[in-house]
């Protein structure tokens, strides 16, 4: 028999299910990985017990759009991303991810996704293109390990970069790989972690990190076997290449995609704060996701991105914290406040802006679909136990607590969790990750950046 947990007596259930629904004073029955039922008074003979009584629990939250590899290079005044234009911050940040080694991405990798775990998210998609002399083909194989110790669902974007600096790119030489190396590693990756059943925690998704540096035929051929093997594709599109791909092609990124068939339900984007109104239909028709990483928009100065007219459209929008050169934390409860008041700064001259739980199903239902999957993003019978609680019986929330639904954005909840729980299992819980020694890792992983990359650029650590 499976193993089965009741959490009972939660104060309120926010499901983000079709209807909307919010149970309060009521149970939620976990058998094995699965949701078995959700009501009032549920028997619990044979049950693991937690207290709900003080809880709102939320579907656990879904990042479309992260670089793991970054956070071993945050919190730089010497390279300050909001205070110079993103051409030169690539010149400066990539002689420091040529540096980067496996050990660096194994422990880089841990500290984004604790980050993420700790702040509710329960399914991480990382968009891994840092292949440098000493990683080899092994990043993904490493980060696969890290989510597999700290029990978080993991989806793995295989990027990376084959045009060379001479030819237009702003890769350094020893971080350009070729077209066929990567599709090689493409289908080695599927073979060895893609699992697309139903409560999966590894997949793999074919990720060209951005048109302008890697070749068209790098593009064409990736989507070839993504759409053979059955995976999806991803890219950064519309973040300010357009001026660079007009001059190559003689069109927009997006005209570009269309063109050689880079587009469609199974694949998205990261940003498209360059998407102009006409674009949002196309990529609404095509039936392409969008995931929006408010913290590069706001911290680099860029435009936001038109929300409600892109909903429009019909073009299924996602959240991302980015990756942590442009973002220096992976909280995503903080992306969802973010975005929150971007959109709600715009609201005059667009004719309004999302409700807090609008942009919370935006990060749950629509991140779900953005990866494909329909065993997560929403708490209801048959579906995942992945969610995450907050405890309400605090000072700071009294007077918040009649609207379960739009608490988390509008009230600036963006601290730890409580409990974060991935297909039954609790990983993080009252301020501890259960699955690992936190305090030795973070030790180690001090000393692995230290050692491969403060100790190299004493002029930008300090
Ligand atoms: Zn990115």
């Amino acid at each position: 028999m499976q193993k089965r947990k009741l959490i009972r007596n939660v104060r309120s259930i926010i499901s983000c299910d079709a209807l909307d629904t919010v149970y309060s004073d009521s149970d939620i029955l976990i058998e094995g990985y699965q949701i078995k039922r959700i009501g009032r008074n549920l028997p619990v003979e044979g049950c693991e017990v937690l207290d709900g009584s003080s809880y709102f629990i939320y579907p656990g939250l879904v990042n479309t759009h992260h670089h793991f590899f970054q956070t071993s290079v945050r919190n730089l005044m010497a390279i300050d991303y909001p205070n110079i234009l993103v051409v030169d911050w690539l010149d400066l940040i990539y002689p420091l991810f040529a540096q980067i080694d496996n050990e660096v991405i194994y422990h880089s990798s841990l500290v984004a996704m604790a980050d993420l775990l700790k702040h509710g998210c329960t399914t991480a998609f990382d968009h891994q293109y840092c292949y440098t002399r000493t990683t080899g083909k092994y990043p993904i194989d490493y980060q696969m390990e890290a989510a597999s110790l700290l029990g978080i669902r993991y989806h793995a974007g295989r990027g990376c970069n084959t045009l060379e600096k001479v030819k237009g790119s702003t890769i350094p030489e020893e971080m350009v790989e070729t077209t066929d190396e990567v599709l090689a590693d493409c289908e080695r990756l599927v073979k060895a972690y893609h699992n697309p059943a139903a409560n999966s925690m590894s997949q793999i998704v074919f990720a060209p990190c951005q048109p302008i540096n890697s070749y068209q035929q790098t593009f064409t051929e990736m989507l070839a076997l993504a759409r053979q093997l059955k995976v999806r594709l991803h890219t950064h599109l519309g973040e300010g290449e357009n001026p660079i791909m007009v001059e190559r092609f003689g069109k927009r990124t997006l005209a570009w995609a269309q063109d050689i068939g880079f587009i469609g339900d199974d694949v998205w984007y990261a940003h498209g704060w360059e998407l102009q109104k006409a674009e949002y239909e196309l990529m609404g028709r095509s039936g392409t996701s969008l995931s929006h990483c408010p913290a590069p928009a706001v911290l680099g100065g860029y435009p936001i991105i038109d929300i409600p007219a892109m909903e429009r459209a019909g073009v299924n929008v996602s959240l991302g914290c980015d990756g942590s050169a442009t973002n220096d934390g992976s909280n995503l409860l903080d992306s969802l406040r973010m975005a929150y008041l971007a959109q709600s700064y715009r609201s005059k001259v667009r004719g309004g802006a999302p409700s807090s739980y609008e942009m919370l199903k935006m990060a749950t239902v629509n991140g779900a679909k953005t990866l494909g999957r329909d065993d997560i993003g929403s708490l209801e019978v048959g579906k995942a136990a992945d969610l995450f609680a907050i405890d309400v019986s605090c000072l700071d929330l009294a007077g918040t607590l009649h609207d379960p639904k739009n608490l988390l954005a509008r009230c600036g909840v963006t601290g730890q969790v409580s409990l974060t729980m991935v297909g039954g299992e609790v990983v993080f819980q009252d301020g501890r990750l259960l699955t690992v020694d936190e305090h030795d890792l973070s030790l180690k992983a001090n000393r692995v950046f230290e050692k491969q990359l403060y100790a190299r650029f004493p002029a930008i650590f300090g």
